[in-house]
This record gives structure tokens, sequence and C-alpha cells, in this order.
């Protein structure tokens, strides 16, 4: 019956009563397209252009070189959506050139679009070199910076966007509880909003992402998480702009119901989920995946929020 309803898994993702969630996904630069591709995602929501600095390092690459990479993703996509997130530098991606050695708390430091603010260099290249990739194509390019914790560094990215002559849709990740609970004064300076629920996690629940012990609190199931994810969404909605899902939480097809029930308006995830993805959310109306969501955010743990969606969307 799994793969019954995998092989039925075609085109764009949608609950069973029609209210479209455009299913993209996370790539790390163009060796991972042929599989989004191939999965039928409807187009990218995360590209990680992280890999592009890691081949040295002691400078960022050169301006062509990240044409050239930026433009074979792009072509991929002829009419789809491709979201770039600008070179997310630090804590669990340190960078020689970039990242201050002696931090002692890294994931709390120079991070992400504080590394891209003191070296407005680099970001001045990497925006230059978007804008060139994209010239002359069809592709519908929206560019989005990590780390971002409030209003001030949504305003520091957009200026630098539009100084670089970028002409696409400037976004926010949010990733930080701040830029959460401020969403509205966010979005007077970005067009959408994407939600970064690995590093929301981390920072909600003071846990960080690479301690084994602590992975419990990593669990994007938390209510509180829940909460937040709410509040961004409805903070989109209200400023009629879009607010997606880039992190993990996206590929969990149960919870990509509850997201989808929370008003998130996209979900990227790793291409081998999107199937499951599409044959769960097709199965479920938009009114039962918000019934899924409230219940879960009523559950006062991951494991109690799970089982109660589950039980909605089950019918008990
Ligand atoms: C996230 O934090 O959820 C995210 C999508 O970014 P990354 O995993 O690359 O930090
Ligand atoms: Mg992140």
């Amino acid at each position: 019956e799994r793969k019954a309803a995998l092989a039925a898994s075609t085109g764009p993702g949608a609950t069973a009563d029609g209210h479209k969630v455009p299913l993209l996904a996370n790539i790390g630069g163009p060796a991972d397209v042929p599989a989004a591709v191939e999965a039928g995602a409807e187009g990218v929501g995360l590209f990680r252009t992280e890999f592009l600095f890691l081949d040295d390092s002691k400078s960022a690459p050169s301006e062509e070189k990240q044409i050239e990479a930026y433009r074979q993703v792009l072509e991929a996509f002829p009419e789809g959506r491709v979201v770039v997130r600008v070179l997310d530098a630090g804590a669990d991606k340190p960078l020689d050139f970039l990242t201050p050695g002696d931090e002692p708390n890294p994931a709390l430091g120079v991070r992400g679009l504080r590394t891209l603010l003191d070296h407005p260099d680099v970001l001045r290249t990497q925006l230059t070199a978007l804008a060139k990739a994209a010239e002359g194509l069809p592709v519908y390019l929206e560019v989005m910076a990590p780390m971002v914790a409030d209003r001030a560094d949504a305003k520091a990215f957009a200026d630098a966007c539009r100084e670089a002559g970028l002409r696409a849709k400037f976004g926010a990740m949010v990733e930080i509880p701040s830029a959460a609970l401020r969403a509205r004064s966010v979005l007077q300076e970005v067009e959408f909003l994407s939600l970064g629920t690995n590093d929301l996690a981390q920072y909600t629940f003071a846990a960080d992402r690479q301690v084994g012990a602590v992975s419990r609190l990593q669990d994007p199931w938390q209510p509180a998480l829940l909460d937040l994810v709410s509040l961004s969404a409805e903070a989109a909605k209200a400023e009629g702009k879009s607010c997606g899902v880039c992190g993990e939480a996206a590929s969990d097809p149960l919870l990509a119901c509850v997201l989808t029930g929370l008003g998130v308006t996209s979900l990227s995830m790793g291409a081998a989920s999107i199937p499951y993805v599409r044959a769960t959310l097709a199965k479920y109306t938009l009114a039962q995946c918000e019934r899924a969501a409230a219940a879960a955010r009523a559950a006062d743990s991951a494991d109690e929020a799970r089982n109660a969606a589950q039980a909605v969307l089950s019918g008990e």
C-alpha cells in the first residue's frame, strides 16, 4: 500500500482539498540537483552555499567560480523557484579565514549573517555573483540570510542585496527565537521568511545541535518550537508574505501536515523525503491539518504532540 501511495505521488504538493503547499528541495550544490528533479521538487527551498567555500581555507571562491555553480542550479529549474541562502559560516560550519577561532560559545558567536556583515566584501561578491548568474534566466530567484536576529539584521541584508543590484526577493531565515517573536518587525524589511527549525530548536532549548546528550531537546515536535512556527506563519500571513520551513522538521510527513496546519506556506527537505511528504499531505484536508496542529500545540511534550496529531489525523 505504501509503495502504491508513493508511486501515485507526483505533481505539486497539496492537501486532499487542494490547498497548495509547494514541496522544495534542500541542496548543497549542483551535484544534488538530479535527485531533486527526480523527486519532483517544485524548486529549491534551501541552497546551502557553504560547499563552495570549503575548497580553500584561506579565501573566498572567485566571483566566476560562484557564478558557474549558481547558474548550474538556476538552469535546472526553469520557471521554478530557487531560494539561495548566502554563506552560513561559523558554529557547526567554521571557515578558517572568516570564523574567529577563540570564541567560548561559537554557536552564540559570530556566525551566519553576523560573519557576512563583518566581511562585507565576501557578501558583496556572493550577491553580485548571484545577480549575474540569474541574468537572462526565467527562474524565480529568492535570496535569504541565515541567523537573522532582528529588524536591523534584516535591513542590513536587504540593503546589501539592493546595493549589489540583485533583482530577487530578499528573505530572512528564522533560526533565532527573537526573529520569530518579532517576525512582523523583521518582515518590514524582507519579503519572505524561512524557518530553519534545526537552529531554531537549538536556540529555543539552549541545546547544542552537536551534543548528542541533549538531543531530546532537538526534537522538532516540541510544542514550544511549534509555537514559534505558528507566530512566524501568522505574522507572515498578516503581512501578506510567505513563510516556509527548510529545517529537518519538514521531512517528517506527519509533522509536515502539522506545519501546514500552522500556516506554513512551503516545505523544503532532502529530496528523498519529498515523495513521502507529498503522499501524506495528499491524504488530509487543510482543516484536518489545522486540527492536528492545534492538538499538537496543546500537548506538553514532543511525544504527546506527535501522538495527539496522529490521533487527529487517523480519526481516533
Ligand atoms: C536550520 O538551521 O534548520 C537550517 C535549515 O540550516 P542549517 O541546518 O544549514 O543550519
Ligand atoms: Mg541553520
